[in-house]
């Protein structure tokens, strides 16, 4: 049978103008330190078509890459619709990232037009030279931004000198739409490039998992630069949900006064910011009883703060897990239906379920799939229209199997279907041969009441190849022993997953979007700069 339904193409396009015809009176709040500034859809769509025509008076073309150096605020949102739509592919630089690897991502993806937010000028001009293929730069709001950028644009002046109206172009569902670069926990940088086709997908996905609708005010304190902030803008939009951009004030106060000021219902966000928000919440009592439910992933979410959340703060954090090579959403942790309260924690702390249009498998090391136990580990592999069959410009035979994406993340699956990430492949420890958890173990770590954070890495032993050595910042005043923690980790793990090498450290690095930076601790460690102290000889897998 061949004539079915309407062949109405899959681009951001579509939702651009939903968003627009159904919801123009809804918000896009961005917080300025002290005080908002409020839009309305209608004004943002009729500046969103002003930006199309000022890049393209630039000579911006499809195909074209225009980069955002930005933090989540209005005109970055803008980007969000005008760069794809008008058939350009909207690059998101990570702010975070140390200048030399900023000019090979943006030289790597050949960025012909940056759109720099002022207060990131000095950033962008101390790279500015050694960026041949960047022909214009375009600078958001005021500032004297000296001779140090050399010529630039006025975003503003961008905008008026372009009448209104702007001819959308009709694109192809799978064309580029946006990239993004890994952040390169575990390797170099590479680029994921987004198919209108995914973003349109993913964005319904993002609905669903979310549970988004016109009546939230969605607070997205995930970086606009990191995976298209998980979707949530793009969502929001075509659902007509208010959208609220902290800008750069990304400090538990400055998040506190936002949320108090303009009263979010949900957010989503890294672990650490949630633990900072919620340090913060316990000297400080702000306001924050508008918000009812948290997305939290990027990394393992402690048990500890779920709890905390729940009953200090009576907001729901749901744990997710996904990839800058998966949009990102992949899973999601709500618990099973029925499931009574005292067990729902039970289901919080996994990773969580596939999400509809992903499928996933968790294969051992002979490539069969592991059994359904929920105890069986192996490397997951996701396969799904939102998840990238190849990194730009860039071959990794190696990251493909069989059409499915190797996730480098490695975990179990139990009958419900319910992943446990148990670690990233490239931070599995392996002692005597047996898998130690260096998430379980950081986990229950984090539940002790002296401990603000921890993380365990594998570090090599003459015995064991290699055993767990267990960092840890304590909460302000706090302190314990090793022989403390061991102990309290005794009540829940096998004696020899329990570290011997404990350091005590004010901080955890972390890399450019908040998670541990595993392979600096190990550096560190192995340079002398984090020094541990040993209190038992290793102990022996038991078989
Ligand atoms: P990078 O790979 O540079 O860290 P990503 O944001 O793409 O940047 O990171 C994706 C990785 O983050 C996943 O492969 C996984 O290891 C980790 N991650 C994300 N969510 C979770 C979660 N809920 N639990 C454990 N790990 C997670």
């Amino acid at each position: 049978m061949e004539s079915t339904m309407q062949e109405v193409p899959l681009t951001l396009t579509e939702l651009f103008h939903h968003g627009r015809r159904v919801f123009g009176s809804s918000e896009v709040v961005t917080w300025e330190g002290g005080h908002a500034r409020h839009s309305t859809f209608h004004e943002v769509a009729a500046r969103v078509e002003r930006l199309a025509a000022g890049l393209r008076s630039l000579g911006v073309q499809p195909g074209d890459r225009v980069g955002t150096l930005s933090w989540n605020r209005q005109e970055h949102f803008e980007a969000y619709f005008a760069v794809p739509c008008m058939g350009a592919v909207l690059h998101t630089l990570n702010l975070r990232l140390p200048p030399h690897q900023l000019a090979q991502i943006v030289n790597h993806a050949a960025d012909r037009v940056i759109i720099v937010d002022a207060s990131l000028v000095p950033l962008l001009a101390a790279i500015r030279p050694h960026l041949p293929t960047v022909e214009h730069v375009v600078v958001v709001g005021g500032g004297d931004h000296g001779d140090a950028l050399g010529e630039h644009i006025a975003y503003e002046d961008l905008l008026t000198r372009s009448a209104g109206g702007f001819e959308w172009p009709e694109l192809d569902e799978r064309s580029a739409a946006a990239m993004c670069y890994t952040t390169g926990t575990t390797g170099d940088p590479k680029g994921v490039a987004y198919s209108h086709r995914s973003m349109y997908l993913h964005a319904f996905a993002v609905w669903g998992a979310f549970r988004l609708s016109d009546r939230e005010r969605v607070l997205a304190i995930v970086p606009m630069f990191h995976v298209n902030a998980w979707g949530t803008p793009y969502a929001a939009w075509m659902l007509g949900a208010d959208l609220l951009l902290p800008d750069r004030f990304l400090h538990a106060d400055g998040i506190c006064s936002f949320i108090q000021a303009e009263r979010p219902t949900f957010t989503g966000g890294v672990p650490s910011i949630f633990s900072g928000m919620l340090a913060y919440f316990r000297e400080n009592h702000p306001d924050v009883s508008s918000l009812k439910r948290a997305v939290c992933g990027g990394s393992a979410v402690p048990a500890s703060l779920i709890e905390a959340f729940r009953d200090e703060l009576d907001i729901e954090l749901i744990q997710a897990w996904g990839m800058t090579e998966t949009s990102p959403i992949g899973t999601i942790a709500y618990p099973p239906r029925d499931t009574p309260p005292e067990d729902e924690m039970r289901y919080r702390v996994k990773t969580g379920r596939a999400v509809p249009g992903v499928a996933l498998r968790i294969l051992d090391e002979d490539g069969s799939e592991v059994e359904r136990d929920g105890v069986a580990v192996g490397e997951i592999e996701v396969r799904g229209p939102w998840i990238t069959g190849s990194y730009y410009n860039a071959s990794a035979p190696e990251k493909f199997h069989d059409g499915w994406l190797k996730t480098g993340d490695v975990g179990n699956i139990d009958p419900l279907g319910f992943v446990q990430i148990t670690d990233r492949s490239k931070d599995v420890i392996k002692s005597g041969g047996e898998w130690i958890s260096s998430v379980e173990l950081e986990n229950l770590l984090m539940g002790h009441e002296a401990v603000a954070d921890a993380a365990v890495v594998g570090v090599p032993d003459e015995k064991w190849q290699e055993r767990p050595l267990a960092v840890v910042v304590f909460r302000p005043g706090a302190s314990a022993t090793p022989d403390d923690l061991r102990a309290y980790l005794g009540d829940s793990v096998v004696r020899w997953w329990l570290p011997e090498r404990w350091a005590f450290v004010d901080e955890i690095p972390k890399t450019s979007v908040g998670k541990q930076d595993k392979k600096k601790i190990r550096a560190d460690y192995a340079a002398g700069t984090i020094e541990a102290v040993q209190v038992a000889t290793s102990g022996a897998p038991v078989r």
